[in-house]
């Protein structure tokens, strides 16, 4: 284990405490929380027993760390989309020239264990205390690999990270052939293959790292998954008793591909194929029936709400790409189960927690509709539940000792009314200054042991240029990279 755990009871005290009482949470005030062998042993004002060793947080919010059912795990390459659109032309979607010519991995399989650890440390930074890793398949060969997931166990373990991890898999892909024209290419017998590794790593890696490593199934978007391996999917799922997360009802593209294909829109087909149970985690549900331009007629939300399954929202990918969830508060009332993700850069859980208040208030057209405790439930309490986890996401006794301590005292953080509306309304993953994850420090005064974040930046930095390089090679028609990123400005190299 590369972070070890402190012998003896471990008590941290701050202005505010976020417990945990009749499954709500509760705030207290100048609070103390104590924590032994990994776990909660005490939240409450005063305790009394003996400890082993005291830090006092100050002005501060001890808290549940966050669950990231969609943690941003790799160099986010989605940002690359942020003002070059469409994505057929600025080379994220595959032209048919370099499908034909034989796709390539455009990372060394080094690279990709690299990103991993890299990812994992940000996650960290930003109080991300359980991570179920997605990362883009756009810039690989086909599937996600044992290795680089092996790499991940390995990663997560050195820096006492909890994760879910399992590599992911898919029977096809969309190409584009002429300007705007998407096409599909499907090999059933590879994503077949795929789920089969998936099911080995599962088997072998399941419970690693005293508990600290989970397992997984990722197969990876609804559009690019045949039902034979959604359906193998859902049954590897309920014999391995692990979660399977499946990308779906996020675009107007896929949700017309889907009815296409199968005469009926994601969740009904879902629903008809046996996939959806209480493991299943969807990001991100934002295109669902009479909602964001989707004319078809469907009881989608009724069919997610029942089948337990459960929502990965990830507001900030969503607005960057002009588009959100309509709305929270009818999702929450119709009692579908209700997680966050990052699932872009920053993987801020604070920063996704304000877009995701925000733009519910828009949706709903309605102040009133969306609390910031609704939106902190669902970024601790919610992915929780969607991994049938009753000892995350909440700090009481019994619970994991995964908690985040986020400073209160930066200037930047204005006046504090109450601490989680502050932190809705002024906080920033930035102002995440320690974390704890199953009782061990793995982060203080945001230093990770052995990691010196400005050196990796560095090499995110090189990496990413190396591969934003080969863009041309998969962009329709094959222009320069100035042509697919163009600059905000015209850039002016030789002013007299
Ligand atoms: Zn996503």
């Amino acid at each position: 284990m590369g972070q070890h755990r402190e012998k003896g009871r471990i008590l941290m005290r701050a202005a505010w405490v976020v417990g945990h009482e009749n499954g709500r949470h509760v705030l207290i005030p100048d609070g103390e929380l104590v924590f032994e062998d990994g776990a909660v042993i005490y939240v409450g004002h005063r305790f009394e027993g003996e400890v082993a060793e005291r830090h006092d947080c100050g002005r501060a919010l001890i808290g549940p760390g966050f669950v990231d059912l969609d943690a941003l795990g790799d160099l986010d390459t989605t940002v690359l989309g942020f003002d070059n659109q469409p994505a057929w032309k600025k080379g994220r979607v595959w032209p048919q020239s370099y499908m034909e010519a034989g796709p390539r991995e455009m990372y060394a399989p080094e690279d990709l264990v690299w990103q991993k650890h890299y990812g994992f440390t940000r996650l960290i930074r930003n109080g991300i205390t359980t991570a179920l890793p997605i990362a883009s398949l756009f810039y690989r060969e086909w599937g996600e690999t044992w290795d680089e997931f092996a790499g991940a166990a390995e990663a997560a373990e050195a820096l006492g990270l909890r994760v879910y991890l399992g590599p992911a898999y898919r029977s096809g892909n969309t190409y584009v052939t002429a300007p705007g024209e998407i096409a599909f290419h499907f090999d059933e017998a590879r994503g077949l293959e795929g789920l089969e590794q998936a099911e080995r790593f599962c088997t072998a890696f399941e419970g690693r790292a005293g508990g600290l490593v989970r397992t997984m199934l990722a197969p990876d978007r609804i559009e690019t998954c045949t039902e034979a391996l959604l359906t193998r999917s859902a049954q590897v799922s309920r014999d391995l008793a692990v979660p399977v997360r499946l990308h779906c009802c996020q675009s107007a593209f896929e949700y017309q591909s889907v009815l296409d294909m199968h005469g009926k829109g994601p969740p009904e087909w879902l629903r008809d194929i046996g996939f959806l149970s209480e493991r299943a985690i969807l990001p991100h549900l934002t295109y669902i029936a009479g909602v964001n331009g989707i004319a078809h007629d469907a009881p989608d939300l009724e069919i997610l709400a029942e089948s337990g399954a459960s929502l990965a929202h990830c507001p900030l990918v969503m607005a960057r790409g002009g588009t959100m969830l309509r709305d929270f508060a009818r999702y929450r009332d119709a009692g579908l189960r209700i997680g966050m993700g990052t699932d872009t850069h920053p993987p801020d859980m604070i920063l996704n927690m304000q877009i995701g208040l925000m733009t519910a208030r828009m949706a709903a057209g309605d102040a009133q509709a969306v609390r910031a405790g609704d939106l902190y439930d669902a970024a601790t309490l919610g992915g929780a539940d969607a991994l049938g986890r009753p000892d995350l996401g909440r700090l009481e006794p019994g619970a994991r000792a995964d908690i985040t301590v986020i400073g209160l005292d930066d200037p930047a953080i204005g006046q504090v009314i109450d601490p989680i509306q502050t932190l809705l309304l002024n906080g920033a993953g930035r102002d995440v200054r320690s974390v704890v994850i199953d009782g061990r420090f793995v982060m203080q005064e945001g230093v990770i042991p052995g990691v010196d974040h400005h050196a990796l930046h560095e090499g995110a930095q090189a990496r990413f240029d190396a591969m934003v390089a080969q863009y041309p090679d998969r962009t329709l028609n094959h222009p320069p990279v100035e042509e697919i990123f163009e600059p905000t400005y015209p850039i002016k190299k030789d002013l007299a």
